[in-house]
């Protein structure tokens, strides 16, 4: 039976985090991890000649005074070799106007808001106030939603006076500020919106929390940025296990947690884990869980039936989306018109796809080749009420739509594929362990983002939660958050209070 005073469950980004920033402290951690490699929903697998980017293909806060380049920093370990996304994204609304580049210079952006929506200056302005003011509070490292004094210390300290006035939107939506500024009817900005939120928040401008879509919809630009990784995502977990190696955490792959239960004999939290030859077990008296919360009715089940309303609250989180992947790779010269790694584009079939491609040379491809990865959301029901014949059948037919979809958006011919594959949320969940592939965490409503989400505090002491449904949600800078947060309260609640970054 393995000992540690921590143990971790799931070696994402959120797990491989939490794990480095407290075993850096000083506490002994062990991180299990079912998959025979790191980065969840951003790793990586490898096909042929090439790799790919599996879920995440952009990274937020890399640059300086960024939640991944603070914790790099904290950890002394170098961050991944990058380069800054400009412009981070092309979206072409297919109305017949020039597709709308997201720059990453403020000013042009402004130039390109104005071209693209006249009259929208002042939405934008409103979202820039509200995103300054929450930036201010964000990096204050803020602990959300309370559930204790300590977390009402945090939110106390980490709030600035402009927070007092961004306060009274915690129940608006972007469409409220669309309103507020006279753009309710404005047909083609809330088309680009309704594209980039559902990206980044899983919710359209009617249902995006104002405070949560007003920092996505800025965080393209300067100062912020996003960012391309060298030779694939899979640098940002080799970084972060580089630290892991340096503290000594042991770090546990090929091995499924299957049950969690409290032993009330040595007051310590037991966690059963299989591989596919044995059974193992490891005790600690904190527990970071990085699964989805959803998995804890499996895995918690006989602990949960003491805590009815938690359960029921589990039990009852909105659906969260699943994706369907389209991988590929073509030589360079048969992509045409191409000046962008992102785009996005709306399609009648699918709602919009949102492509990621590589860069020649940057180490996803033989040189003169690119990967070409578009996603597109699905409802996981879909796919998993079907039978084998259906399933293949309708896997079949997707695959056919998005390539008919991307050679009509990028001139590509049918005979120019290298490689195409095609992963539904039957395959998320064989890689990621999430349940029925969901991906994203929860969507970023009123009634879920900030002080109203699920907490990192369960009713079970020494029981926490991380990742990306918890504050303040999905993208690897996002969960690199949490796991602070969650870092900081487990600090705190053995005596090291002013643990921050
Ligand atoms: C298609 C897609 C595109 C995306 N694009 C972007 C993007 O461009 N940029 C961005 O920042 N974010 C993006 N995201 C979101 C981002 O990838 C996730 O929010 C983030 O990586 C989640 O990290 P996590 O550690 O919380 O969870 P996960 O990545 O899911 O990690 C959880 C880990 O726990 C392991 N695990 C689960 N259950 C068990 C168990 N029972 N026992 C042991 N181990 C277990 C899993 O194998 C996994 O490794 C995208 C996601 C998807 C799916």
């Amino acid at each position: 039976m393995g000992q540690s005073e921590v143990v971790v469950v799931g070696a994402g980004i959120a797990g491989l985090t939490s794990a480095a920033i407290l075993s850096k402290q000083g506490l002994s951690v062990t991180l299990i991890e079912s998959h025979t490699q790191s980065g969840g929903c951003a790793g990586t697998f490898k096909r042929k000649n090439y790799i790919f980017d599996v879920g995440a293909t952009q990274v937020a806060g890399l640059e300086k005074g960024g939640i991944h380049s603070r914790i790099f920093d904290f950890l002394d370990i170098q961050p991944p070799e990058a380069s800054i996304l400009d412009p981070a994204c092309i979206v072409d609304l297919k109305d017949g106007l020039k597709p709308i580049s997201i720059w990453y210079s403020k000013s042009q952006w402004i130039a390109e808001q104005e071209m693209q929506f006249p009259g929208s200056r002042r939405f934008w302005n409103l979202c820039n106030l509200i995103h300054q003011s929450n930036w201010l509070f964000a990096n204050n490292n803020p602990v959300l939603p309370i559930s204790n004094f300590w977390d009402f210390s945090q939110l106390l300290k980490a709030l600035v006076p402009s927070n007092l006035v961004t306060g009274i939107l915690l129940k608006s939506t972007i469409f409220d500020l669309l309103r507020t500024c006279g753009l309710s009817k404005n047909e083609r900005l809330i088309k680009f919106l309704n594209l980039q939120l559902k990206l980044y928040s899983q919710e359209d401008v009617y249902k995006t929390a104002a405070l949560y879509g007003c920092t996505v919809l800025q965080m393209c630009q300067q100062p912020h940025g996003l960012w391309h990784l060298k030779k694939s995502m899979q640098s940002l977990s080799e970084a972060l296990e580089s630290s892991l190696k340096k503290t000594g955490v042991n770090l546990i792959f090929g091995q499924k947690v299957n049950s969690i239960n409290f032993d009330y004999v040595n007051m310590r939290w037991k966690v059963s884990a299989n591989s596919k030859k044995n059974s193992f077990v490891y005790q600690a008296k904190d527990l970071i869980y990085t699964a989805p919360p959803q998995s804890l009715l499996e895995h918690l089940e006989g602990q949960l039936n003491r805590k009815i309303t938690y359960k029921n609250r589990l039990a009852n989180l909105p659906d969260p989306s699943g994706a369907v992947v389209f991988y590929s790779a073509l030589k360079k010269e048969h992509l045409k018109k191409i000046s962008s790694n992102h785009y996005q584009f709306v399609s009648h079939e699918f709602g919009s796809l949102f492509v990621s491609i590589s860069e020649d040379g940057d180490g996803r491809a033989p040189k003169g080749e690119v990967t070409l990865i578009a996603s597109i959301f699905t409802k996981t029901k879909d796919w998993f009420d079907l039978d084998k014949q259906n399933y293949l059948k309708r896997k079949k037919d997707f695959m056919k739509k998005i390539s008919l979809e991307l050679e009509s958006q990028f001139d590509i011919l049918p005979e120019n594929w290298l490689h195409r594959e095609l992963a539904t949320p039957l395959g998320f969940e064989k890689w990621t362990n999430r349940p029925n592939g969901i991906v994203g965490g929860l969507g970023q409503n009123p009634d879920i983002f900030g002080l109203f989400g699920l907490s990192s505090r369960t009713p079970f002491e020494g029981l926490w939660l991380c990742g990306d449904s918890i504050y303040p949600g999905e993208g690897t800078a996002g969960v690199s958050q949490s796991a602070l947060m969650v870092s900081r309260q487990i600090l705190a609640s053995k005596g090291i209070e002013n643990f921050s970054l």
